[in-house]
């Protein structure tokens, strides 16, 4: 495929003329968009996006400070927790899986309720925040990712705010959100019901409910808001960093059970990178997710409906292939019997010749140097050295002994040629060790390179 010339520069992937298709979006936008120069040590202080740093660090400066000299009551404490709460589930369950993911379909009230409670944790309206999340989705740990986890901790977590962005983030189709009545109206008067949901109503609830205005403002306000604030970065940092990939580990999303407490359930995020589309973080029935049951709570009330979920088939699937990656990694660091193209064959003459010098025996058609193992053997020396230079197949499958899948394992790494024309005894797992009765095969491999029939 040609690569378009610069003059006619894509940047909205959905509008791509035939024929001008780059190889990659990705690179090819980041070799015709110019971006910013690095933050350094040098000038990063010119690079500070100062509103984002007034809303990042003076909530807790006041926070701090406040706890200091006020004492915490136990129901502004319950109220610091029910209040973080509620605007959370306005973040995870509104910002997140309905705007930005469309995971299930809200009733208008609802969609108040989630817009609302959502400006109570100051991050921006829905129309922002979900335009950035889904290019984080679909530019995933790429500088087209407005929280690229390659760019570290920090900044996914909360660098990327503080500091002008060194460039625009990937193209994300928002064209749904544009005609979205609540977001508009949300993005309208945003700072007002930022400064109502922040500010206002949790200290007049804590000051009328039980005259701890002083309390509401510094627990229920402030704190809460960093306490809020500060879970929902977790997502962007701390899920592509800490945990499992259980799905998929193309990316660096992870799941973990930790990060899915702080962020009330966004932690399974591994899962939610493969399968975005599903209502659910926490896949598993047990898995902490809070934000899941919540909205699963709002479909039996009748205020959503059409909640989404991801083939099982589909799930388990990524979830199996996973799982066989890292049996093959664990087969491929594991010692196995020589190949019989390997090992050379013997006539029976040759081999009784050689085991008049070797302890050799004859089992199943391969012939084992048993020589190492003699001292070793459970069943004592004695049986091993009465059947060098024969074929001991009955008497090592139940003849004199029918011995466990370990010693067969074990036996088979002591293969040293193949008898030729050697008695086939009929039954395959007389000649392949249980060890390798299965094995994971990449989709090049042939599926058996170690079968009997090229034995005999
Ligand atoms: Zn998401
Ligand atoms: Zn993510």
């Amino acid at each position: 495929m040609g690569q378009p010339s610069k003059a006619t520069y894509i940047q909205d992937p959905e509008r791509i003329p035939t024929g001008s298709i780059p190889d990659n979006y990705v690179s090819y936008t980041l070799k015709n968009e110019e971006a910013l120069p690095p933050i350094t040590w040098k000038n990063w202080y010119k690079e500070l996006h100062w509103l984002h740093v007034f809303i990042l660090f003076v909530p807790p400066i006041l926070g701090i400070i406040g706890a200091c000299n006020t004492r915490l009551q136990w129901n502004t404490g319950v109220w610091f927790v029910v209040y973080s709460h509620l605007t959370g589930f306005g973040l995870s369950a509104g910002y997140h899986r309905l705007w930005a993911h469309r995971t299930y379909k809200a009733t208008k009230t609802l969609e108040i309720i989630l817009a609302i409670l959502g400006a109570g944790v100051v991050e921006g309206s829905i129309a922002w925040w979900a335009r950035g999340h889904r290019a984080h989705h679909r530019y995933t740990d790429t500088d087209l990712d407005p929280y690229n986890a390659h760019k570290g901790l920090f900044y996914s977590h909360i660098g990327w705010m503080i500091f002008k962005p060194r460039r625009k983030p990937g193209h994300a189709d928002v064209s749904d959100l544009r005609q979205n009545p609540v977001v508009k109206w949300q993005h309208r008067y945003y700072l007002l019901l930022a400064f109502i949901m922040a500010v206002v109503v949790p200290i007049t609830v804590a000051g009328y409910g039980w005259g701890d205005w002083k309390g509401g403002y510094v627990y229920a306000s402030m704190l809460r808001l960093v306490f809020v604030q500060h879970s929902t970065f977790c997502v962007n940092s701390l899920c592509h960093w800490l945990g499992d990939k259980p799905y998929d580990d193309k990316l660096t999303p992870k799941d973990c059970v930790l990060t899915a407490v702080i962020t009330m359930g966004e932690g399974y995020h591994n899962f939610h990178h493969q399968f975005p589309m599903d209502y659910r973080n926490g896949y598993k029935w047990y898995q902490y997710d809070p934000t899941k049951w919540f909205l699963w709570t709002c479909k039996k009330v009748g205020l959503a409906s059409h909640l989404k979920t991801f083939s099982d088939n589909e799930v388990q699937k990524g979830e199996l292939a996973v799982q066989l990656k890292r049996l093959r990694q664990k087969q491929e660091a594991l010692a196995w019997p020589a190949e019989h193209r390997d090992l050379p064959v013997l006539k029976w003459e040759d081999y009784q010749r050689q085991a008049e010098s070797r302890a050799l025996i004859c089992i199943a058609g391969y012939i084992h140097d048993v020589g190492s193992f003699i001292d070793k053997h459970p069943g004592g020396a004695l049986l091993l050295k009465r059947n060098i230079g024969k074929d001991a197949t009955t008497a090592f499958f139940g003849g004199i002994y029918d011995h466990s899948h370990g010693a067969h394992n074990l036996l088979s790494m002591m293969r040293v040629a193949i008898l030729l024309g050697g008695a086939p005894h009929g039954l395959d797992e007389k000649v392949v060790p249980p060890g390798q009765h299965l094995r994971v095969a990449r989709y090049d491999e042939p599926a058996n390179n170690d079968h009997p029939e090229v034995l005999f």
